[in-house]
């Protein structure tokens, strides 16, 4: 795999970068493992949280050109690739402010003396990260590293080469020592050959099931913790007494931001009878008010894809899932245009034999079914094999809240779409993966619980 910059708005190639060699690999190691060695990593976190107050900064100021490579590398909208931007600045300002408590010892009660569990760090991680929103999932990983003392290694995707250095730059930049965040660009190979080393402790990977099978079996045969956040399939469920206008507006937006490549996009609309013409009116509207262009053009609303390979997928599930008798709604097909742009679409009339009921559209196409009652809803979404996240649009919070609990996913949103915020835990249960990140629970992934006992 070259790493490339594409433009996805003319399909133009515009850079190749070279990998690195064993020996820069090597080196990264090393350097990376003696950091951990070091004071940086073993000592006082006050220096690792003015590093992480200070990326933040940084971020901000640097705003606009991270968000002018992420529309360059894998076509993001420049309002959008603001916004992410906006929201690592807060990852890294919230662990700034709150890993000092969050990490702090915990006593534990025991007739044999004093006792408490201290927040150590366990050495250095492997990163394996998506392009899909090229800052904010290195953030993910590399804030809370940071605080602990965690040096990383990271393996961003192959076509956000220029995004993957400018983040290395920024933490460089902040202050962090050499080895506390490194950019490498190798092969899966190299990745499998790394988890296998003694001085890798930890391994986070967010992607494909495929991805995440591989890397995830690579670190279990090494013995090493993972974390992977994988696809999904969330539901964005209309109750007969949501909302329409509303709900409509957000499930649209939920399907098409970042042109539908999300992992906790709404994909499967699932919607109950009393109120499904109404919803399917109000919803093909949203979507048809939406305008695919040039992602730097601010009157752009659905940005192009990232790649051929992924116009080319999602036009493959289509064709198969109306093949088998799905009916599309509307558009669901590639653009008569340059680029990687994509139609979007609605698919409705599924049925549990259509291969689309269990796939995951990782773009700008809507599934959308009709059901009867409550029961009927948690049965749908939960025929999934994913379990990420999920929306739930009611009037009555009582009703939504009950659906919420029944629902089995990692996380459930009530009368908004499923987000990400720096104190929340992010994270899924099934295919959809393992662990979480950001918040509280994120940052104790990959920390040493050291039970220490004064008898
Ligand atoms: P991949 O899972 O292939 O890529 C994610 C990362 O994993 C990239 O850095 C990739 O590197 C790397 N990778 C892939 N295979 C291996 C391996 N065997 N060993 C080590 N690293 C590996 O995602 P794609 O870009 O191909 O997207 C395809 C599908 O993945 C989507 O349709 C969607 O279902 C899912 N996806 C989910 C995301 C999420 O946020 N959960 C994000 C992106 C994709 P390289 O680019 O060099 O191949």
């Amino acid at each position: 795999m070259a790493y490339e910059t594409t433009n996805p708005s003319t399909g133009e190639r515009v850079e190749t970068f070279p990998m690195h060699t064993p020996a820069e690999v090597e080196s990264a190691l090393a350097t990376a493992d003696a950091l951990f060695h070091s004071d940086w990593c073993q000592g006082d976190i006050e220096p690792r949280l003015t590093v992480l107050t200070r990326l933040s900064e940084l971020m901000i100021e640097r705003s606009t050109e991270l968000a002018g490579l992420m529309s360059l590398e894998m076509g993001k909208l420049t309002s959008e690739a603001e916004d992410e931007v906006k929201l690592c600045a807060g990852i890294a300002a919230y662990y700034a402010e709150n890993a000092a408590d969050l990490l702090k010892p915990q006593p534990c009660e025991t007739d044999m003396g004093e006792a408490w569990v201290e927040h150590r760090p366990v050495g250095v991680l492997m990163a394996v990260e998506p392009w899909n929103f090229p800052i904010y999932q290195l953030i993910r990983v590399i804030g809370p590293a940071i605080a602990v003392g965690n040096p990383v290694l990271f393996k961003h995707a192959g076509i956000v080469p220029q995004c993957a250095a400018a983040f290395e730059a920024l933490v460089r930049d902040a202050g962090a020592p050499e080895g506390a965040c490194t950019n490498l660009f190798i092969s899966s190979d190299t990745v499998s050959e790394l988890i296998g080393d003694p001085r890798i402790q930890g391994v986070a990977l967010t992607g494909s099931e495929g991805a995440g099978s591989v890397v995830g079996a690579r670190a279990s045969e090494m013995l090493k913790k993972s974390t992977l956040e994988l696809g999904g399939s969330d539901v964005f469920v209309v109750l007969d007494d949501a909302d329409i206008e509303k709900a409509a507006k957000e499930g649209a937006s939920a399907r098409l931001s970042n042109a539908g490549q999300a992992c906790t996009a709404a994909k499967r609309f699932i919607v109950q009878a009393a109120v499904a013409d109404a919803f399917t009116e109000a919803f093909t509207r949203e979507i048809k008010g939406y305008v695919l262009g040039d992602p730097t053009d601010p009157a752009t609303t659905l940005a192009p894809m990232s790649s051929q390979s992924a116009v080319d997928d999602l036009a493959e599930q289509v064709a198969k899932a109306v093949d088998q008798g799905a009916t599309l709604l509307f558009g669901g097909k590639p653009a008569d245009r340059p680029g990687f742009f994509f139609e979007a679409g609605v698919l409705t009339d599924i049925t549990p034999d259509n291969p689309v009921y269990a796939q995951e559209l990782f773009g700008p196409v809507a599934q959308l079914y009709v059901v009867a009652d409550d029961d009927a809803v948690v049965a749908l979404a939960n025929d999934s094999p994913y379990g990420l996240g999920g929306s739930i649009y009611s009037g009555d919070t009582d009703r939504a809240r009950k659906l919420a609990s029944r629902i089995e996913t990692g996380m459930v949103f009530i009368n908004t779409p499923t987000s990400s915020r720096p104190e929340l835990p992010f994270g899924g249960i099934k295919r959809s993966g393992y662990g979480r990140e950001l918040g509280s629970l994120g940052i104790m992934e990959f920390v040493n619980k050291k039970l220490v006992v004064i008898a």
